[in-house]
């Protein structure tokens, strides 16, 4: 096990083009942790991933596993073990021979092979399966086998990148409560990609969001903390809008009263919102957005609506557990996550509330202002 440190680093796959893939890369790992990295597809996981296991070049700055600077060391010095998403196995072999595979390859003795692959296979439940080819297995017992052949190498650290996507969603589901619980056991540090954000909410102890690089921009490394964290104080729109299902609402507003801990903003639509956020850094007058997420939106009678708005319901989804109901205020597009069978139809004219402990707001450059308060409905 060990801590990941990365400092300053930066991808230019052509330095000719002069454009950045991943640059200003500033990340502390702590020995033990679960790292998500996650971003929209094309912003530089795989590149990320990649680098930290020495299979892509690190074009400037530092890459530390444990005490070591690694930018230099070959792969297979690194002891980090590695799972992607397509698991090629061995298809001739079976899986006790496609776990012992790679350690035969580093001349490992018999009797420790047999430990390290029966210790694997216990804690994967692959142990009925041991004779079987892979062309014999289902694409979840696959992809456990492709996480058992890394375990078997006792990495330092361990890298998946997407491991999961390949699976139909019910395995999903499940393969990642697996994940979860082998974190638990191993204790080691594992840094994971997915672009789903689900995934990165329920596996990680801390997230790092990526956005694809805008020229010009000091950093694509959007936030880096814990799953709530992001949550309820995103630093940014692009954390609002990234975290979070369904995503988050936004409205275009005007600053018009600024107190201590609340302010009130002006929609583009014409209502009069309180938000729960500092706005001192700025003032009256200015261009914001006011953030606020469907399962934060009220019914109108609700105790919490103190500011609200209406507009036109177009579109009702009936889950069993919840609805949604997407609605049109005056041409901003609005998600309300209601309760089950909401009474709601294409056509409605609906009001909704906004709880002033629930608002979000960004500024110009889609900075988020600080909040003074954090909010659930609850059930
Ligand atoms: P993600 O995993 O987030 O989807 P990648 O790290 O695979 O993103 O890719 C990030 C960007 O780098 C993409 O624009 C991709 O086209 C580019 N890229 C990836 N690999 C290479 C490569 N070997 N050579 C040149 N460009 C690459
Ligand atoms: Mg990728």
């Amino acid at each position: 096990m060990a801590n990941v440190s990365l400092n300053a680093v930066r991808k230019n796959y052509d330095e000719t083009l002069h454009k950045d893939t991943l640059r200003n890369i500033n990340l502390d790992i702590k020995e033990g942790e679960f790292i998500v990295f996650v971003g929209p597809s094309g912003c530089g996981k795989s590149t990320l991933l990649r680098m930290i296991a020495g299979l892509e070049d690190i074009t400037s700055g530092e890459l530390k596993i444990g005490d070591s600077y690694m930018n230099d060391v070959p792969p297979v010095e690194r002891n980090v073990g590695m799972v992607f998403q397509s698991y090629a196995l061995y298809p001739h072999m079976d899986l006790r021979e496609n776990m012992s595979f790679g350690l035969k390859l580093k001349k490992m003795d018999a009797a420790t092979i047999k430990k390290r692959v029966d210790n694997a296979s216990d804690i994967l439940g692959l142990d009925p399966l041991l004779e079987r080819k892979p062309k014999e297995l289902s694409g979840g017992q696959r992809q456990r086998v492709a996480i058992g052949r890394c375990i078997v190498q006792q990495p330092n650290v361990f890298l998946f990148d997407e491991p999961l996507s390949n699976l139909d969603a019910a395995l999903r589901v499940k393969m990642r409560i697996e994940i979860a619980k082998l974190h638990k056991e191993l204790q080691s540090t594992i840094i994971y990609v997915t672009h789903d954000q689900v995934e990165a909410m329920t596996l990680a102890d801390k997230i790092v969001v990526l956005s694809p690089l805008d020229e010009g921009a000091d950093s694509n490394l959007e936030q880096f903390g814990s799953p709530l964290d992001l949550y309820h104080n995103p630093d940014n729109k692009f954390v609002a809008g990234f975290i979070g299902s369904p995503k988050m609402n936004f409205v275009d507003a005007t600053l018009v009263e600024i107190n201590a801990k609340d302010c009130v903003v002006e929609l583009i639509t014409g209502e009069r919102v309180t938000a729960a956020v500092d706005a001192n850094r700025a003032k009256v007058g200015d261009a914001v957005q006011l953030g606020i997420r469907p399962e934060h939106l009220v019914e109108s009678e609700h105790e919490h609506a103190q500011s609200k708005v209406t507009g036109i319901v177009q579109v009702t989804e009936h889950l069993g557990s919840e609805s949604f109901v997407y609605m049109d205020v005056k041409g901003c597009d609005f998600t309300f996550k209601a309760r089950p069978e909401f009474p709601a139809e294409a056509g409605d004219q609906l009001t909704v509330g906004i709880p002033t402990n629930a608002c979000y707001l960004f500024d110009e450059n889609e900075l988020a202002f600080q909040r003074t308060a954090k909010y659930n409905r609850g059930a």
